[in-house]
């Protein structure tokens, strides 16, 4: 298991993930419009734009910069695409599960977006709030949070119990606290991921984010409060 890690470190590089920012922008037409190297489709959203090495990255190789960080040796795919593209290597993986945790915009959803494969389960509490009020995501009103609670737990447990038939499994939180993260680790046989970012970073993000345009102070708070809290 720890083998892989460093793959996963990789993928949640600061110098990976500016690069593949940049390699959007650089292919995306004078329209706009970013589209899969692979099927054409039109990506509206570059959450959905896959960055895929088309030579496979291993522990061997993802520290040499002219594979891994090589604009030629990577495409742009929608999700479909991306899926397919892996579903060719015939990977006849364990199920895994997975603790992504940092600071509030620290780049966790995208990393998982990236990362996830059609058929694992996401565990979000963001999402859960949109998923039985209906409002749009980051309004998460504080009433219903014994509700999303319980999903949640729910949820969790599936997932320490190995129940359903998901393929791998992926936690999302801030998780700032280690004695709480590194225990659920091990509660959970997981491994965990850290999306690095620097307070600056997720506050220049936030800065740039058009749905937290009107909850900014909000959101600054949840920053600020997460890396006072946060034992690494
Ligand atoms: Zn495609
Ligand atoms: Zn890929």
């Amino acid at each position: 298991m720890a083998k892989y890690a460093v793959l996963r470190t990789f993928y949640a590089s600061q110098k990976w993930r500016t690069l593949r920012l940049a390699i959007i922008l650089a292919r995306t037409n004078k329209k706009g419009e970013l589209r899969c190297e692979k099927c054409g489709e039109i990506i509206t959203d570059t959450i959905n734009a896959i960055a895929h090495h088309k030579v496979e990255l291993t522990p061997e190789n993802v520290n040499d910069y002219s594979i891994s960080l090589n604009p030629d040796l990577i495409e742009i795919l929608c999700p479909d695409c991306h899926n397919k593209e892996h579903n060719r290597f015939g990977h006849s993986r364990e199920r895994k599960v997975y603790i992504v945790f940092g600071a509030p915009l620290s780049g966790k959803n995208t990393y998982v977006k990236q990362e996830a494969r059609r058929g694992d389960i996401v565990v979000d509490m963001d999402y859960l709030y949109q998923a039985v009020s209906m409002l749009p995501s980051f309004d998460k009103p504080d009433n219903l949070f014994t509700n999303v609670k319980g999903i949640y737990n729910l949820l969790i447990d599936n997932i320490k119990t190995r129940y359903g038939r998901w393929n791998n499994a992926w936690i999302i939180g801030g998780f700032a606290d280690r004695y709480r993260r590194e225990k659920l680790a091990v509660d959970l046989g997981a491994e965990l991921i850290f999306c690095e970012a620097s307070k600056e970073e997720c506050l220049a993000r936030l800065e740039l984010d058009e749905d937290r345009k009107y909850r900014k102070n909000e959101w600054k708070q949840y920053i600020e409060k997460w890396f006072t809290r946060f034992t690494p």
